[in-house]
């Protein structure tokens, strides 16, 4: 039995006149990222100047208008590269790069040398309030930590009066949540009120929007969470959540692909597979419920024609952040006729009849059973060996329509059939009240055939003048009783379905 007992609650919290929890978030907070702190302290092997260089465009690219690049105080590294930052004029006129320090005198005086240049700065010191640590690491009081902060308070104020640009002090009380409330409370009223979660009960992004709800302005974070123990909380969870709430998260975030290269490059660390709406799988169904769950859920948007995105089982629409569609489906042994059906219509633009759907899954999935999962491509080569490309024993080469309609025949077409038996070729006309029931009394009177065409479809393929038209037989063998499906594609109609008619006949 583990001993739980070994560990003490979090006492609640009484106050009956809380409405926070009520609130909605209505707009982005003040992103601030960390990643080129708290992330690369964290990291195994932390980032070299140049990849850090390149690390601080992405996110002035991304849209940070508030960026911790370091502790220059504590490692030469930070301060050279925040002296490249400068030197090379990397910092644009609407980001304010700030800096982490501890309130003390040698460091504050290290740090301004470090941001000569710089036209806004945020200095941002910090001490641990919390119980624990007073206790153990600082053997402080109360009195004594607050004081530690009003003197660094203070020291910041006098360097910032000799620098010639912006500073704005950011003061952290470090292990907050460890803290006493009635140490805690701050005036609410005269500050930014910023939060930095990190993600050790896996409720960072939690947090960080409770907060936002309880009115906090301003949130530090990282790039897919990066950052110290269980890492920051995942700045890009929270704006693509706000997004897909119809909140603008004014993040450039449209490309994750691009986030996720440069992310994996730069900290060595990649992303999840699972990794909220950044994993490779997470735009990915496996199960053949849920694929045609989405299948429909497509189909109906479009239909549709609304303007909000409601797809079951995608809570974004995966094209908005550079995703294709491509990977939503892929297909194995629990897929289902809906997943195949799916990948046909999305991927090669194929609206295979509802009743075909499992005649074209069961060739998927004995396929599946043998090999695992299934890729697109080998479905469609599968559908073409199966359908357009079988040419034995009968292949449809030539044929021609003429309309009786003015003569005084019962019937109004006469058709007249090309094709190879065998590879021999041959011919057949007939007659009938159409194309196809004119092909079917050929078949049958000249093939001894007995077959009747039980369902018809067809649709173009693309778009314009020059779409190919693909046509679906239902064909029954009188003989025997089986149906099968035959596809034909032409740029004709009429073309299309024979061919359709000689690809049943080859499978019968
Ligand atoms: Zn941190």
């Amino acid at each position: 039995m583990m001993n739980f007992k070994k560990y003490k609650r979090v006492p609640a919290v009484n106050f009956s006149e809380r409405e926070w929890p009520n609130r909605q978030i209505e707009k982005a907070p003040i992103w601030c990222s960390v990643d080129l702190r708290d992330g690369n302290q964290a990291l195994i092997e932390p980032m070299v100047v140049e990849e850090k260089i390149e690390y601080f465009d992405l996110l002035v690219k991304l849209g940070f208008k508030e960026i911790e690049v370091g502790f220059p105080s504590a490692s030469q590294i930070e301060y050279d590269f925040l002296r490249q930052l400068v030197d090379r004029k990397l910092i644009p006129d609407d980001v304010t790069i700030q800096v982490l320090v501890q309130c003390r005198e040698h460091l504050l005086k290290r740090t301004f040398e470090a941001l000569e240049g710089v036209k806004t700065a945020i200095v941002h010191i910090y001490n641990s309030t919390s119980t624990l640590q007073r206790d153990v690491v600082f053997n402080m009081s109360r009195e004594e930590i607050k004081q530690i902060a009003v003197e660094g308070t203070k020291l910041v104020k006098e360097y910032a009066k000799e620098f010639p640009g912006k500073v704005v002090l950011q003061y952290s009380p470090e292990s907050f949540t460890g803290t006493e409330l009635d140490f805690a409370f701050k005036n609410r009223d005269s500050i930014i009120l910023s939060v930095h979660p990190h993600n050790d009960r896996g409720t960072g992004v939690a947090s960080a929007e409770l907060s936002l709800m309880a009115g906090a302005d301003r949130i530090e974070g990282t790039l897919f969470g990066n950052g110290e123990r269980t890492g920051n909380v995942d700045i890009l969870n929270i704006a693509f959540n706000m997004f897909s709430q119809g909140i603008n998260p004014e993040l450039n975030i449209e490309n994750i692909n691009e986030i996720i290269e440069v992310y994996e490059r730069c900290c060595k660390i990649p992303v999840h597979v699972r990794h909220p709406y950044a994993g490779k799988l997470v735009f990915t169904a496996f199960s053949g419920s849920h694929q045609d769950a989405i299948n429909k859920g497509v189909k109906a948007l479009m239909e549709r024609k609304s303007s909000i995105w409601e797809v079951p089982y995608l809570p974004i629409d995966p094209a908005d952040i550079g995703r294709k569609y491509e990977p939503i489906v892929r297909i194995n042994s629990q897929s289902g006729k809906g997943g195949v059906a799916f990948i046909m219509e999305t991927y090669y633009g194929y609206k295979l009849p509802k009743a075909m759907h499992k005649e074209f899954a069961d060739i998927i999935q004995k396929i599946s059973e043998k090999q695992g999962e299934v890729a697109p491509e080998q479905i469609m080569d599968e559908f073409k060996i199966t359908y357009l490309e079988k040419k034995e024993p009968l292949h449809f080469r030539k044929c021609k329509f003429e309309d009786l309609s003015d003569s005084d025949m019962s019937y109004d077409t006469l058709a007249k059939i090309v094709y190879t038996d065998n590879g021999v070729e041959k011919t057949f006309e007939a007659t009938g009240n159409g194309p196809i029931d004119a092909v079917q009394n050929g078949l049958h009177q000249e093939m001894n055939l007995d077959v009747k065409v039980l369902d018809y479809s067809e649709h173009a393929l693309g778009e314009g003048a020059n779409a190919q038209a693909a046509a679906y037989i239902h064909l029954l063998d009188r003989k025997t009783g089986k149906t099968v499906f035959g596809v034909g594609v032409s740029s004709n109609i009429t073309r299309a379905s024979i061919r359709a008619i000689f690809s049943a006949l080859n499978r019968l």
